[in-house]
Protein backbone atom coordinates (compact mmCIF):
# COMPACT_ATOMS: atom_id res chain seq x y z
CA UNK A 1 0.00 0.00 0.00
CA UNK A 2 1.45 3.09 -1.00
CA UNK A 3 2.22 5.72 1.42
CA UNK A 4 0.82 9.03 1.80
CA UNK A 5 1.49 12.11 3.08
CA UNK A 6 -0.29 13.62 6.19
CA UNK A 7 -1.23 16.97 6.59
CA UNK A 8 0.66 18.55 9.41
CA UNK A 9 -0.32 21.22 11.06
CA UNK A 10 2.43 23.91 10.73
CA UNK A 11 3.54 24.96 14.37
CA UNK A 12 6.74 27.04 14.40
CA UNK A 13 8.22 29.68 11.30
CA UNK A 14 10.34 28.21 8.65
CA UNK A 15 12.90 30.74 8.34
CA UNK A 16 16.48 28.87 9.59
CA UNK A 17 16.83 29.53 13.24
CA UNK A 18 13.37 31.14 14.31
CA UNK A 19 11.20 29.10 15.35
CA UNK A 20 8.73 31.86 16.60
CA UNK A 21 4.80 30.66 16.51
CA UNK A 22 3.93 29.89 12.41
CA UNK A 23 1.16 32.50 11.37
CA UNK A 24 1.04 32.03 7.72
CA UNK A 25 2.69 31.01 3.89
CA UNK A 26 5.27 28.62 6.69
CA UNK A 27 6.28 31.81 8.32
CA UNK A 28 5.59 33.30 11.78
CA UNK A 29 4.16 37.00 12.17
CA UNK A 30 7.29 39.07 11.52
CA UNK A 31 8.84 37.04 8.84
CA UNK A 32 4.89 37.19 7.61
CA UNK A 33 5.19 41.09 7.58
CA UNK A 34 8.76 40.69 6.23
CA UNK A 35 6.97 38.99 3.11
CA UNK A 36 4.79 41.24 2.50
CA UNK A 37 6.46 44.60 2.91
CA UNK A 38 8.45 42.90 0.19
CA UNK A 39 11.72 43.14 1.96
CA UNK A 40 14.13 40.13 1.86
CA UNK A 41 13.98 38.08 4.67
CA UNK A 42 16.31 38.29 7.28
CA UNK A 43 16.28 37.85 10.91
CA UNK A 44 14.08 39.12 12.95
CA UNK A 45 15.56 42.71 14.40
CA UNK A 46 18.90 41.89 12.48
CA UNK A 47 18.82 45.31 11.19
CA UNK A 48 18.98 47.23 14.61
CA UNK A 49 18.52 45.06 17.40
CA UNK A 50 22.84 44.85 18.22
CA UNK A 51 21.22 45.94 21.82
CA UNK A 52 18.03 47.21 23.84
CA UNK A 53 16.36 48.32 27.01
CA UNK A 54 13.76 46.41 28.43
CA UNK A 55 11.22 47.13 30.55
CA UNK A 56 13.08 46.82 33.46
CA UNK A 57 15.73 49.39 32.18
CA UNK A 58 18.23 47.07 31.78
CA UNK A 59 20.10 46.72 28.20
CA UNK A 60 20.75 43.44 26.57
CA UNK A 61 23.59 42.91 24.10
CA UNK A 62 24.60 40.32 21.46
CA UNK A 63 27.22 38.13 24.12
CA UNK A 64 30.56 37.12 22.23
CA UNK A 65 30.62 33.86 21.17
CA UNK A 66 30.35 31.00 23.84
CA UNK A 67 29.71 32.88 26.65
CA UNK A 68 28.92 31.14 29.59
CA UNK A 69 26.51 33.23 30.92
CA UNK A 70 25.08 34.76 27.49
CA UNK A 71 21.27 33.29 27.44
CA UNK A 72 19.65 30.43 24.64
CA UNK A 73 19.20 33.35 22.42
CA UNK A 74 22.70 34.95 21.89
CA UNK A 75 22.19 38.07 24.16
CA UNK A 76 23.72 38.79 27.90
CA UNK A 77 22.92 41.54 30.14
CA UNK A 78 25.31 44.20 29.56
CA UNK A 79 25.70 44.70 32.89
CA UNK A 80 26.79 41.13 32.90
CA UNK A 81 28.95 40.97 30.59
CA UNK A 82 31.18 44.37 31.62
CA UNK A 83 31.37 43.03 35.20
CA UNK A 84 32.52 39.41 33.83
CA UNK A 85 34.88 41.35 31.89
CA UNK A 86 36.28 43.04 34.84
CA UNK A 87 36.52 40.11 36.70
CA UNK A 88 38.20 37.99 33.75
CA UNK A 89 35.78 35.01 34.36
CA UNK A 90 32.20 34.19 33.59
CA UNK A 91 29.87 35.30 36.02
CA UNK A 92 29.18 32.54 38.93
CA UNK A 93 25.22 31.29 39.45
CA UNK A 94 25.44 32.70 43.29
CA UNK A 95 26.73 36.22 41.41
CA UNK A 96 24.50 39.45 40.70
CA UNK A 97 25.35 42.02 39.73
CA UNK A 98 24.18 45.39 41.20
CA UNK A 99 23.99 49.01 39.77
CA UNK A 100 25.47 51.61 42.84
CA UNK A 101 23.59 54.90 41.41
CA UNK A 102 20.36 53.07 40.85
CA UNK A 103 20.68 53.90 36.98
CA UNK A 104 19.97 50.28 35.58
CA UNK A 105 21.38 50.86 31.89
CA UNK A 106 24.61 52.72 32.99
CA UNK A 107 26.77 49.76 32.96
CA UNK A 108 30.26 51.50 33.16
CA UNK A 109 32.59 49.46 35.46
CA UNK A 110 32.81 51.82 38.29
CA UNK A 111 28.78 52.08 38.51
CA UNK A 112 29.23 48.53 39.07
CA UNK A 113 29.31 45.95 41.87
CA UNK A 114 29.43 42.49 42.77
CA UNK A 115 26.96 40.72 44.69
CA UNK A 116 27.29 37.46 45.92
CA UNK A 117 24.91 35.14 47.88
CA UNK A 118 24.69 32.11 49.66
CA UNK A 119 23.20 29.53 50.63
CA UNK A 120 21.97 29.16 54.50
CA UNK A 121 24.60 27.09 55.70
CA UNK A 122 23.32 26.99 59.14
CA UNK A 123 25.29 28.74 62.09
CA UNK A 124 27.84 26.56 63.31
CA UNK A 125 30.98 28.48 63.82
CA UNK A 126 33.09 25.98 61.94
CA UNK A 127 30.62 26.29 58.77
CA UNK A 128 30.84 30.21 59.14
CA UNK A 129 34.97 30.09 59.40
CA UNK A 130 34.40 27.21 56.24
CA UNK A 131 32.31 30.04 53.90
CA UNK A 132 34.69 33.27 55.22
CA UNK A 133 37.24 31.07 53.77
CA UNK A 134 35.40 30.42 50.76
CA UNK A 135 35.05 33.96 50.27
CA UNK A 136 38.28 35.00 50.73
CA UNK A 137 39.87 32.17 47.92
CA UNK A 138 36.92 33.74 45.84
CA UNK A 139 37.48 37.43 46.03
CA UNK A 140 39.90 38.10 48.44
CA UNK A 141 42.27 39.16 45.45
CA UNK A 142 39.60 41.99 44.60
CA UNK A 143 39.88 43.65 47.76
CA UNK A 144 43.27 43.01 49.11
CA UNK A 145 44.14 43.11 53.01
CA UNK A 146 46.49 45.93 53.77
CA UNK A 147 48.73 43.19 56.08
CA UNK A 148 49.35 41.16 52.99
CA UNK A 149 47.21 38.38 53.99
CA UNK A 150 47.20 35.29 51.59
CA UNK A 151 44.06 35.64 49.82
CA UNK A 152 43.24 34.34 46.24
CA UNK A 153 40.88 34.71 43.22
CA UNK A 154 40.25 30.65 42.45
CA UNK A 155 36.79 30.59 42.81
CA UNK A 156 35.86 29.31 39.03
CA UNK A 157 35.22 27.11 37.21
CA UNK A 158 32.62 26.71 39.90
CA UNK A 159 32.88 23.91 42.63
CA UNK A 160 30.91 20.43 43.00
CA UNK A 161 28.84 22.48 45.89
CA UNK A 162 28.28 25.29 43.58
CA UNK A 163 26.85 23.14 40.70
CA UNK A 164 25.11 20.67 43.20
CA UNK A 165 22.93 23.58 44.66
CA UNK A 166 22.13 25.77 41.89
CA UNK A 167 22.09 25.23 38.03
CA UNK A 168 25.66 25.43 37.18
CA UNK A 169 26.42 28.54 34.35
CA UNK A 170 28.91 26.38 32.88
CA UNK A 171 28.01 24.32 29.55
CA UNK A 172 27.36 20.45 30.14
ZN1 LIG B 1 10.00 33.65 11.79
Amino acid sequence: MPLTPIRVWKKTCDFPGCGNKHAGRGLCGSHLTQLQRGQPLQPIGAAFRFAWNDRQGYVHVKAPAGHPNARKNGYIFEHVLVMSQVLGRPLLPHEQVHHKNGVKNDNRPENLELWAGHQPKGQRVADLVSWAREILACYGELFPAPDGEATGSVCYPPTAADSRDRRSVLPP
